[in-house]
């Protein structure tokens, strides 16, 4: 049987992202080859890189690289030190991530967080709240909702003190959040589908009892529940949802919600693994070329401050090489197996820098490249 050619367009970007990516493409060989399949990278310029070479921080021939391509492995954009080079708008946040996110429609940003057994000195939690451990995946609408809905603005207004004496012009902004039946039900999808490949449990996240998205959003994702009968779904006010996940995140599996509520729980969650260089994202957009087209990257960005070293975590860039096998490529045993490498290698002591606990015994201190060595070995 011919294998199918899996098209992928990869872009380093600044700072530690070439360090990582290369790290990830030596363990997606390694997989190829060991699963049999057909992986066809070619790599493109973003960012402050490609500011250099091309004077744009998303070039022409990247987009269309990544139209031509089936998925998106990005390393980081952004370096906070050469701001003053250029507008925000032209800067790598907005004019390459977000143009991306547009461009390709990438509304659900997933965010796994592991904490593997091996690895929990590094969680701030105490080890009891550990016992049962930390598998959560927060499932976040990341295309409307609070950070894009208008109108927004700065502007100024009369106020009146309560006396009645004064009336006095202060500033005054406004943001608007605004959420359709049909963007809930999309992002609904996405994540009722990710706990039926999980442990198909769901907890929704909302504020309904103070905001009409989250009264409509109860609503839309209750009646979504009803076509997936083996995830049992529960509602959990956002407040509750950030204490419980502190006190008690062994109760999460699937945990979804809008924009603003998933930036902050993402980051939650997050913390509870304590280091960033573990951390892999997907942002899945709708289908194109017939899969689910979307964009992988680690949950941190560039990382200046050690880029260059050779001492960056790989980690969350493999782990996000594997989420993308899994959401656009359909290949769950690809995905584990990278998985379970970087499980055992962890769980064999090796360390970048950013995960050696203080006097950890036997662990083994590695740099970027061979831990991505020892990751790509334990596939093969
Ligand atoms: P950061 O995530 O780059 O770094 C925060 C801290 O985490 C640093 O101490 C860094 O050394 C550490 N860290 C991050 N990834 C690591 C890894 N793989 N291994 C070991 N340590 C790691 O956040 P920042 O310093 O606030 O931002 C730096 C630049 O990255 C900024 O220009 C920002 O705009 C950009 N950024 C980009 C993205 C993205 O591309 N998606 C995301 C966040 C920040």
């Amino acid at each position: 049987m011919s294998k199918t050619t899996l098209k992928i367009a990869a872009l380093a970007g600044d700072g530690i992202g070439p360090e990582i990516v290369r790290e990830a493409i030596k363990v997606l060989r390694a997989v190829e080859k060991k699963q049999g399949l057909s992986l066809e990278i070619v790599e493109a310029p973003i960012g402050w890189a490609a500011i250099d070479q091309e004077g744009k921080a998303l070039p022409d021939s990247t987009v269309a690289l990544c139209k031509k391509s089936e998925a998106i492995l990005l390393g980081a954009v952004g370096l906070h030190y050469r701001d003053a080079e250029m507008p925000k708008e032209k800067r790598p946040e907005r004019a390459a991530l977000l143009q991306l996110r547009k461009q390709f429609g990438l509304f659900a940003q997933l965010r796994p967080v592991k904490l593997a057994a091996s690895l929990a000195h590094a969680s701030p939690l105490r080890p009891e709240r550990l016992e049962k451990g930390v598998d959560v995946l927060v499932v976040r609408e990341s295309a409307g909702g609070d950070y894009y809905a208008y109108p927004r603005k700065t502007d100024e207004v009369i106020e009146v003190k309560e006396d009645g004496s004064t009336a006095h012009r202060v500033r005054r902004a406004i943001d608007t959040t605004a959420l359709s039946a049909s963007e809930i039900e999309r992002i609904a999808h996405v994540g009722f589908r990710a706990a039926w490949l999980r442990r198909k449990r769901i907890t929704s996240v909302d504020k309904a009892n103070v905001l009409e998205t989250s009264i409509l959003w109860r609503e839309v994702v209750t009646e979504i529940s009803g076509q997936y009968p083996d995830v049992t779904l529960e509602h959990m006010l956002v407040d509750t949802a950030a204490l419980q996940m502190v006190l008690r995140p062994w109760h999460f599996d699937v945990v979804l919600c809008g924009n603003m509520m998933g930036d902050i729980l993402g980051d939650v969650a997050a913390a509870l693994v304590g280091s960033l260089g573990t951390l892999p994202s997907a942002s899945l957009g709708t289908l194109r070329h017939g899969r689910t087209f979307g964009l992988y990257q680690p949950a941190g960005g560039s990382a200046p401050d050690i880029a260059g070293k050779n001492v960056a975590n790989p980690v969350a860039q493999i782990l996000s090489a594997a989420m993308m096998l899994r959401y656009s490529f359909g290949s769950d045993p690809a995905a584990k197996a990278i998985e379970a490498a970087v499980e055992k290698v962890l769980a064999a002591g090796y360390r970048t820098p950013d995960i050696a606990g203080p006097g950890e015994p036997g662990i083994k201190p590695v740099s970027t490249s061979q831990m991505g060595d020892a990751i790509a070995a334990a596939i093969r």
